[in-house]
This record gives C-alpha cells, structure tokens and sequence, in this order.
C-alpha cells in the first residue's frame, strides 16, 4: 500500500469508502454485514487505514456498521472520517444534537476527520450563516479533541467553493472534491484543485470511478488504453490518472465487493503516474464521453427568471447529465433532489415553454425534465 504524508500521519493513499457497502436483497438501508466485515478484514490486512462514512450513507445505516465493524481494532490503528448532513437544509439548526449521535453511532470518541458535507449552491447560504452556528460548534468540538482534523466535501460549482474559503479556508484542513479524467473538464475539476493548490489545502477524491462508469469504456476506447499500458486494466487507468497529482493525498473508493477491493489494492500497490502522452490520451477519451453527454445547458441562466414555478433549471439540467453520465443515475442526484422543495423538482415544470424561448442552446427544456423525471422514477 503506498501511504501518503499528511501533517506527520501516515494515511493509506487508498480510502475505503462506506457509501456502497454490499446490500441484503437489493435494499440500501439492509447492509450486509458479514460480507462487509469480510472487506474491512481484507482492508486492514492490505495497510488501508482511512474509513469514510456519512450521517446518510446508506439510510443512516453506514455509521452504525462501520462503528460496528471497526471496534475489533485498535483505535490508533485507522483513522475515521464523517460528515455533517448540511446537504439537507432540515439539518442546518441541528448540529449539537446530530455530532454527539453520529460519535455514538460509530462508537468512537472521536473522529479523525471530520467534514461539511456537500458544500454546494443549495446550502452555502446556510453553512455560512452564523445563526446556525455550524463552523463555531466543529471548532469547538476539535478544540475539545472530538475532531481532530476539519475539512469540507464539495460537489459545488468553483464560485462556492471560493466564497467557502474565503468564509472559514483558514481553517480548512482538507477537501474532499469529485475528480476523476471525466470531471477533470466536465465539472472544472481541474480549476478546483488548482483554487485547493492555492489554499494549501489537500484533496481527497471521491468517485474516482465516477460510480462505475469508468470502470468499463467502449471496445474503441479500451484498445487504445491497452494499447499504451498493456498490464494495467481500465479501471486502474482512474487511479493512475489521480496519482499523478502530487496534491491528492486519499482517494476514496466507495467498493461494493471483494473483487473490486482486492483490484483496488493491487493497483495501489505502486504508484505509477501518468505521462503527459497518457495524460492527453485520458483526458481525449474523456472529451468524447463529454460529446455524449445529454444536455449541453452551459448554465447561462437565461432561462430562471422565465420559470413561473421558479425551478432552477440549469440545476436540475446538470443534475439530469449526471445520471445520464453514470447510467445508474449516481448518488448524487437523488441526494440533491431530495435537498429541493416538492415544488421545485424536475416533474414541477408545467410544460409552459416559456424557459424554452431564451435558451441560446435550443433545449428542449420541458421534455428533458420529463425524461429526468423518470429516470429518477418521479414521474
Ligand atoms: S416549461 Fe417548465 S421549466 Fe420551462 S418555464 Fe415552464 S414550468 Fe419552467
Ligand atoms: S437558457 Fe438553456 S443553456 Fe442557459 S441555463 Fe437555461 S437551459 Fe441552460
């Protein structure tokens, strides 16, 4: 396992992430708990000590089982991350009662790392908002010694993660952002980790595979990756690709199964960064994945103010490409669609078209809401 240097601990470069554990009959609150104890013993044994968790992961579920599965081993021997809810603005006046409930839940008295969960436009407003009294109950709490290390998780736009640090930055020890050769370009990933470079602030990734969809790529696009590293399998190609940056310290993997565990490892065993030549082949598959994608909406948000149901279409727009993109309809959407007010969600547009006669890319807006809908199986 190679390990990386952070503040003078020693953190597996390689995360197990507890956000896809193995399921019993297809139910995600359901986690199976022996084929999980089964991945955390082969964790352990391969040198991964960091552990991600979240208050929702997994109905709420995740913090119960990794604090479960985690007490068989020494306190000193892995380090614990989690997050506050803030991606559901219910939660915003909550964070006295939640911290203590989440250190029960994971059985621990402390977390090793802890995070603002999901820091995007739909909460900024909140987590900055001092009547809450979020930043000031984390600083207290790592002051206390219950946190050790306070970072934040992102899936906002560039322009929130800026107002994020210039807000409390100083005190920002981490960020754990999506990056990956897709999001690299598709989601300024790229602008993200340099504003990071300029923080001093380290990243952790998650979705490196972007939830499997880059795990498996076409014929045409496999032949050609084989083609430059004929010993390294696609989905390896993911993590080379994030080992050649020297600010990302923890990539984690949010693994589902044994298999997926034991190539996670293999490929961790070596650090082999990507030469530029690789680079600009990575990243031209990645552009042609771009082409595919199903809505070019740019977000110019010409069309908000013409919403009589005041939807944020460019939103529901990226959040629409996002599934699109992953083919399962990722995590993330789901999750930011339940952030929204029953009003202001995908199967709220009327149909009006009113949106439609503004936008400079010709979208047929109203239908690609539909169509979300129901892939989201709203509508
Ligand atoms: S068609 Fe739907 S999204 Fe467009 S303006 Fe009308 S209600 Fe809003
Ligand atoms: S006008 Fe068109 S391109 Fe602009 S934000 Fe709306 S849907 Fe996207």
């Amino acid at each position: 396992m190679i390990y990386n240097d952070f503040q003078g601990k020693k953190l597996s470069a390689l995360g197990m992430g507890n956000m896809r554990l193995p399921v019993l009959n297809g139910d995600d609150s359901k986690i199976d708990v022996d084929a999980a104890r089964e991945m955390f013993d082969y964790c352990m044994k391969s040198g991964i000590n960091y552990y991600d968790t979240a208050y929702g992961y997994h109905a709420g579920q995740s913090e119960i089982v990794v604090g479960e599965l985690l007490k068989d081993y020494d306190r000193e021997s892995f380090y614990l991350a989690s997050k506050f809810p803030g991606y559901d603005l219910n939660n915003m006046p909550k964070v006295k009662e939640i911290f203590p409930d989440q250190l029960k839940k994971c059985q621990v008295d402390y977390f090793d790392f802890y995070m603002f969960h999901n820091v995007c436009e739909l909460n900024i407003n909140q987590y900055l908002d001092p009547k809450y009294g979020i930043y000031d109950y984390l600083m207290e709490q790592k002051k206390a010694g219950k946190i050790k290390h306070l970072g934040f998780s992102a899936h906002g736009d560039y322009d929130v993660m800026k107002r994020f640090l210039e807000a409390y930055g100083k005190d920002m020890e981490f960020c754990q952002i999506e990056l990956n050769y897709y999001d690299y370009r598709f989601q300024n990933a790229k602008a993200k980790v340099e504003l990071l470079k300029e923080w001093n602030i380290p990243v952790w990734v998650m979705e490196p595979v972007r939830g499997g969809q880059l795990a498996t790529l076409p014929e045409e696009q496999t032949a050609k990756l084989k083609e430059a590293r004929p010993d390294e399998d696609v989905p390896a190609w993911a993590f080379r690709f994030l080992q050649s940056f020297p600010t990302v310290t923890v990539t984690l993997s949010g693994m589902s199964n044994m298999d997926q565990l034991k190539a996670n490892v293999k490929t961790y065993e070596e650090n082999k960064p990507l030469s530029d030549d690789e680079m600009k082949l990575i990243l031209g598959i990645a552009d042609e994945m771009i082409e595919r994608t199903a809505v070019p909406c740019t977000a110019c948000h010409y069309c908000v103010p013409h919403c009589p149901m005041k939807l944020d279409i460019p939103f529901l727009l990226k959040l629409y490409n996002e599934a699109m993109a992953d083919g399962s309809g990722s995590f993330i959407a789901p999750m930011a669609l339940a952030s929204l007010d029953a009003d202001k969600q995908p199967e709220s547009c009327i149909n009006c078209h009113s949106c439609e006669k503004v936008c400079p890319q010709t979208i047929h807006i109203p239908e690609e809401l539909k169509k979300f809908a129901v892939k989201m199986g709203r509508a």
